[in-house]
């Protein structure tokens, strides 16, 4: 595609686009076209080998779920719009499955009786539906979709521990056998439900969330990030009120005061649902819009001048949290800060030697948005923050659908329980794009090695004669071996080399004119650009320390 569409903006979007690995029908949904297809194949092929490996058993459930199943676990009135409903004939309703934890419950409850039949994982590799509010990025956040999702069914919290664990590692052995780099981080469960969850983000620009994590292992979203706190050494100081006429800002005031920005306290009024609250952070940091939606709620928001006046008794820029009498959330940072300084309260005055909960109480949160190069809580190396591709995502569930499903089995004692879940899954066609975002450049696509569509690409430079009779020669006796790309089109060589730098496949060997007089013929590398000259009747040899 040589003109791509406006609303194609993400390098990953636009190169699947250019290159015809795609093609968008209505928003959210896409064709696979023949090189897309390929490359889908590859990915699906890696994570079903896998799965296999693992012991993980294949099966393939129906997109088209009753709503009697989605009744049962409360998640039909739960899903709201997301989920894609529909009916047949005789007004009976049904849904195109977003994710399948009722249809596997249901499935194993039938199957598994005893706690002999356990453990057990089943998994699938599927086409999900869901009407995303903004479908964007291309097949990225698509509303037709393709994902593994697997669960896992054992006797005992222990052995689901086990489980979650085994495919945890699963994960991480899929991601680097796909030649993604992916980071897991602690997550949030959402509409799935369960207690215990990772999300597995592969960094880049082009992802959708802000992930935080430490080469020792340790990761988390941004919206449950944190770091190491370091307490203070201090010996508490009696409060002492301060003027400061006209200095409302932290910088102002740490200028002003000759006091560092991490001995303040920024105190931020919030008009919540439940009245107004202040939210406290120390200087140097900033609230997290992500943490404190989850905690003042989604429709908080900055009270005015007015309203300022009206609960704090000082105007704008002058508020602190001694003697304030509404709700109040502080940053954990904060507890372990001493000698502190915050407004007063009144207008160009300011305390010092603020310390809680000697001077004020509040409840104690994460709340600040972590910073690239802050301590890592675990080994206290500085974190890395980048955007992140939610590629992955791995809960604990416990019971929550075999109890509502009624999927139990008898254990050794006869005591009917119900089985102990886990759910796991992975977008196969998010991590297509995921690749391509990780693996490009101003030219195009530069596949890994092993997760092209193909392994050699054959370009001759010239449509007719001796180099395209030669090309043909070769690429059937190489087809016989490799997954080659033969670009026989009746175009200039200059389209063919611009179209395979767009397309990356990781070798390419090219015939030209004077390569036919001396019976040589190029091997390149997408990646690197190095070039080789190698004699035809060598070719065969060489190219196997190409693929
Ligand atoms: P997101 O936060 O990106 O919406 P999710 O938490 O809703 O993802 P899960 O329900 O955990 O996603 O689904 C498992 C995997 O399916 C995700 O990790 C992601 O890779 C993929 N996925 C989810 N929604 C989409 C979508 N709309 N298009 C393509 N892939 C998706
Ligand atoms: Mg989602």
């Amino acid at each position: 595609m040589k003109e791509v569409p406006s609303d194609a903006v993400t390098p990953s979007h636009i190169l699947m686009l250019r290159s015809g690995m795609i093609r968008k029908l209505a928003s959210g949904i896409y064709e696979w076209l023949p090189l897309g297809k390929k490359a889908l194949n590859r990915v699906e092929k890696v994570i079903r080998d896998l799965h296999d490996v693992e012991g993980c058993l294949e099966v393939l459930l129906p997109a088209l779920l009753p709503k009697s199943l989605w009744e049962q676990t409360g998640r039909w009135g739960e899903y709201g719009a997301e989920l894609m409903r529909l009916k047949d004939r005789q007004g009976r309703e049904f849904c195109l499955a977003p994710t399948h934890e009722e249809a596997i419950t249901e499935l194993a409850g039938n199957y598994i009786k005893s706690y002999k039949d356990l453990p057990k994982t089943f998994y699938q590799i599927q086409t999900k539906y869901r009407d995303e509010i903004r479908p964007r990025f291309g097949v990225m956040r698509a509303r037709e979709f393709i994902m593994k999702d697997a669960y896992s069914f054992d006797a005992d919290e222990q052995g689901a521990g086990l489980s979650y664990d085994r495919m945890f590692a699963l994960y991480k052995k899929i991601c680097a056998a796909l030649s993604l780099e992916a980071v897991p981080v602690i997550a949030k469960t959402g509409l799935i439900g369960g207690t215990k969850s990772h999300e597995f983000m592969a960094p880049s620009d082009e992802g959708e969330e802000e992930l935080v994590y430490c080469g020792c292992g340790w990761g988390a979203n941004q919206e449950l990030a944190y770091s190491k706190i370091s307490s203070v050494k201090e010996e508490p100081l009696p409060l002492e009120e301060v003027s400061t006429p006209g200095v409302r800002t932290v910088e102002e005031v740490s200028a002003f005061l000759k006091l560092p920005a991490e001995k303040f306290i920024k105190t931020l009024i919030y008009r919540t649902a439940d009245g107004f609250a202040c939210v406290l952070v120390r200087g140097d940091h900033s609230a997290d819009p992500a943490k404190l939606r989850s905690i003042i709620g989604d429709d908080a928001r900055l009270a005015d001048e007015k309203e300022i006046e009206e609960i704090t008794g000082g105007p704008l820029g002058f508020s602190g949290p001694v003697g304030l009498k509404i709700k109040a959330y502080a940053d954990n940072t904060i507890k372990y800060g001493c000698n502190m300084v915050s407004g007063a309260n009144k207008k160009d005055a300011h305390i010092k030697n603020i310390n809680c909960p000697r001077d004020f109480q509040a409840e104690f949160m994460n709340i600040r948005t972590v910073k690239a190069g802050d301590p890592c809580p675990e080994c206290g190396k500085p974190l890395v923050v980048a955007r992140g591709i939610e590629i992955g995502h791995t809960f604990y569930l416990g019971t929550k659908y075999s109890e509502k499903l009624k999927a139990s089995f008898t254990d050794k004692a006869g005591k009917d329980l119900p089985i102990v879940m886990g759910c796991y899954g992975i977008g196969v066609s998010r991590i297509v794009a995921a690749l391509i975002s990780q693996n490009h450049d101003d030219k195009g696509i530069i596949w890994p090695r092993g997760m092209a569509p193909y392994q050699i690409e054959i370009i001759a430079a010239s449509s007719t004669g001796p180099a395209m009779e030669k090309a043909e020669e070769i690429y059937k006796a190489l087809a016989e071996k490799y997954e080659v790309l033969f670009d026989d089109r009746d175009v200039s060589a200059g389209i063919k080399f611009k179209d395979a730098d767009l397309i990356g496949i990781p070798v390419r060997i090219v015939l030209g004119p004077r390569g036919m007089k001396t019976g040589e013929c190029e091997i390149q590398s997408r990646a690197d650009g190095k070039t080789e000259a190698v004699k035809l009747d060598k070719l065969l040899e060489k190219i196997s320390d190409f693929t």
